[in-house]
């Protein structure tokens, strides 16, 4: 093979960061983007959004997606507008999910924009958005679901396989066969924690030549807690006190694994049993997709949920529409509202805030990962007041913590590296934050004594084997 027809990874995405993941696969009979990713959060990296794509959006084969998170798949829309027209493939469970959650994306990009308009900001004028919820009500009829562990040609001489990933519903990790050159290329996804009570854990990694693994937690252990402990201690004080227990969840598996666990108090006696109002049309949604593939038994449910009813000892309701929402504001306590977003960055769960958070009867409980700068993170550290809809609001409520991670910290991510046999000649680590990364490389080296290194955007590494000599 000459070396211009070399089969070549470019990493284009989720190099240094932790968002925007796309890796492009160039054989000699075309293109392959791995993961099709939005990049998020600060405005640098949304601005990337914008950005030329590195090659002719209409010369990509095919998409193969890891999962439904929009750092992930969020880009779909905005490539097929530059003219994308291929397949894009993933799992059912990814398919359901990123129907969706594109849809919103499409919505919060038009949003944005009109706001950028109404206050005279934006690069653009008139601000236009990324791709409206139209555009990504369209892209949906690009995707097929593939069943995991059944390999799909997707390029000729190029098969791809997904294997459980453990981190939300549909989540794989993807294992990409080449024909022409014998190469097997693994890319991790998110991976998700032994301890997900839904979700089977990851499964082995199988024969594997380069492995690309995800950094996230790269440079951290999650403490063993108990959060069972925190959320009873928290709900029993406040339905003393006919208070109300709001949770900041985000609308795809958090809350599936915090309903979970209040049905497991509520079984075990240890919480009395409240009224449980899930309010978030996307978590609604979610809800449903999650609770009919337990009852289909999708081979990536545990075992003993199969054929079952989620959550079945818990007085739940899920309010979709407004005015069910806003019915919530003058129903008295106790009781449990679970509402998106997860950091209190915007959502439902705002009004719930405000009209709450003032009265030391309530109490609210954070459940996962705070980014710096969010209402979550504020409140976590202890904020005497915060500010809502415009307006500051003291703290009276009780605030408590507990860690529910979708992601494999550091001796998770290298326990799974493990399981690759023969062992990769060399792992690139992305999707993390540089020091992240740079940690994970090094324990990488050190405990598996396995060649890695951070993958760098932009950076093209052959995928053939090196030729001795
Ligand atoms: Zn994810």
């Amino acid at each position: 093979m000459s070396s211009t027809q070399a089969p070549m990874l470019n990493f284009i995405g989720g190099a240094g960061t932790v968002t925007g993941s796309k890796s492009l696969i160039e054989t000699a009979e075309g293109r392959v983007l791995v993961d099709c990713g939005l990049f998020q959060g600060r405005k640098r990296l949304r601005l990337q959004n914008w950005d030329d794509f590195p090659v002719p959006p209409e010369s990509i084969d095919a998409v193969v997606l890891t999962h439904a998170h929009i750092d992930h798949c969020g880009y779909i829309p905005r490539l097929r507008n530059l003219g994308f027209t291929g397949s894009v493939y993933c799992t059912e469970g990814t398919k359901q999910l990123a129907g969706i959650v594109l849809p919103d994306s499409g919505y919060l990009q038009e949003e944005e924009a009109d706001f950028a308009n109404r206050h005279g900001y934006s690069k653009h004028h008139p601000a236009e958005p990324l791709y409206t919820r139209q555009d990504a009500v369209e892209s949906l009829s690009r995707f097929q679901a593939v069943a995991f562990e059944t390999p799909q040609m997707v390029l000729p001489g190029l098969e791809v396989t997904w294997r459980r990933a453990g981190h939300i519903l549909g989540a794989a990790s993807v294992g990409l066969h080449l024909h022409e050159s014998d190469t097997r290329v693994v890319f991790s996804g998110d991976l998700g924690r032994s301890t997900h009570p839904l979700l089977l854990p990851p499964g082995p990694i199988g024969p594997a030549d380069q492995v690309i693994i995800e950094s996230t937690y790269g440079d951290e252990e999650h403490v063993a807690n108990e959060p069972e402990d925190v959320m009873a201690e928290t709900i029993n004080d406040a339905a003393r006190r006919g208070g109300v227990v709001i949770i900041p969840a985000f609308a795809v598996d958090r809350t599936e694994v915090v309903l979970w666990h209040l049905d497991r108090l509520v079984a075990d006696g240890r919480v009395p049993d409240l009224p449980v109002f899930v309010d978030s049309p996307m978590a609604c949604r979610a809800l449903d997709v999650y609770r009919s593939e337990a009852r289909n038994g999708s081979p990536e449910i545990r075992p003993e949920l199969h054929g079952t009813e989620l959550f079945p000892r818990i007085q739940l309701t899920e309010t979709r529409t407004t005015e069910e929402s806003k019915a919530l504001n003058s129903r008295r306590g106790p009781m449990i509202i679970i509402s998106a977003s997860g950091m209190a960055t915007g959502g439902r769960v705002i009004h719930h805030l405000a009209g709450r958070i003032g009265d030391n009867r309530n109490a609210v409980v954070l459940v996962g990962f705070q980014a710096p700068g969010t209402r979550g993170d504020a409140l976590r550290h202890g904020a005497r007041e915060i500010k809502m809809l415009g307006h500051h609001f003291p703290v009276r409520a009780k605030v408590a913590s507990v860690e529910l991670s979708a992601h494999a910290d550091r001796t998770e991510l290298l326990e799974w590296l493990e399981t690759a046999s023969p062992k990769p000649r060399t792992v690139f680590v992305n999707h993390g934050e540089p020091k992240a990364s740079a940690a994970l490389v090094d324990a990488i080296e050190d405990r598996l004594g396995l060649d890695a290194v951070v993958a760098q955007p932009g950076e093209r590494v052959r995928l053939d084997r090196p030729v001795p000599g």
